[in-house]
């Protein structure tokens, strides 16, 4: 399984909690023929050579699993960065990046689903309180990003979401432009469509996810020592959260 989450470099993919693989930069990658690369100028294996330098860079950042047949694809997205320095634009255009479906969306066996107005926990919080980001080519997922603020679902109970969670209601699409990868800090050449599910302030929220009861000091205000009831998302566990419709 190669999920596409973009996130932080760790031991384990936090949605699928694959093991992310830290790519060791050597050129010796470059036998893997799922790379595409070979609509490239003949000088591009000297060229990658010296650009897999650049791979320590995005190493590790991807979530891909080790152990799977289906990674060599997945070497492709990790030399982007490297691909970049070298005249991408042949490589990119043979959809090097290999499509993969989109991971199902996976709910704990404890889940309960809570219906509520969608809050910000701070009112110096600005923005979104959760962006998801899936960059599609014509026939699957090439990359995904979310961003997330643990935010208030005013239900009853009340209760903190937090953690891994997944969008489900339908996104808006628009084409990929260049300006998108850097304001989403992507640093590799893909091209496709851009869809974004954004939750905000105010919107009618349905959360789907497991409860649990945890101490957060820093939402005292909200009730007595801070013991809130938290649906937090983690791997294989993620809080699911639909959009029903916006309040404004
Ligand atoms: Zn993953």
């Amino acid at each position: 399984m190669i999920c596409r989450l973009l996130q932080e470099q760790s031991g384990a993919c936090i949605e699928c909690g694959s093991t992310i693989v830290s790519l060791p930069d050597d050129a010796k990658l470059l036998k893997y023929r799922d790379m595409n690369v070979s609509a490239a100028p003949r000088d591009t294996k000297a060229k990658l050579k010296t650009a897999a330098g650049a791979v320590g860079f995005i190493g590790g950042y991807i979530g891909i699993a080790a152990a799977s047949v289906l990674w060599p694809p997945a070497i492709g997205i990790i030399f982007g960065g490297g691909i970049a320095t070298v005249g991408y634009a042949t490589w990119r255009n043979r959809g090097a990046i290999a499509d993969v479906e989109l991971l199902p969306v996976a709910t704990p066996k404890d889940a309960v689903e809570i219906r509520g107005i969608a809050r910000k926990l701070s009112d110096s919080m600005n923005g979104a309180l959760v962006e998801e980001y899936v960059i599609r080519n014509r026939y699957g997922v090439l990359l995904r990003k979310t961003n997330i603020v643990p935010f208030l679902v005013e239900a009853e109970p009340k209760l903190v979401v937090d953690g891994v969670v997944r969008v489900t209601s339908k996104p808006s699409e628009k084409k990929l432009k260049k300006s998108d990868l850097e304001t989403l800090g992507i640093p590799i050449p893909v091209s496709g469509k851009l869809g974004s599910a954004v939750i905000r302030e105010g919107d009618r929220v349905r959360v789907t996810g497991a409860i649990a009861t945890e101490m957060l000091p820093e939402l005292a205000f909200h009730r007595d020592a801070g013991e809130v009831n938290v649906m937090r998302g983690a791997a294989k566990a993620v809080v699911a959260i639909a959009c029903e419709e916006s309040e404004s």
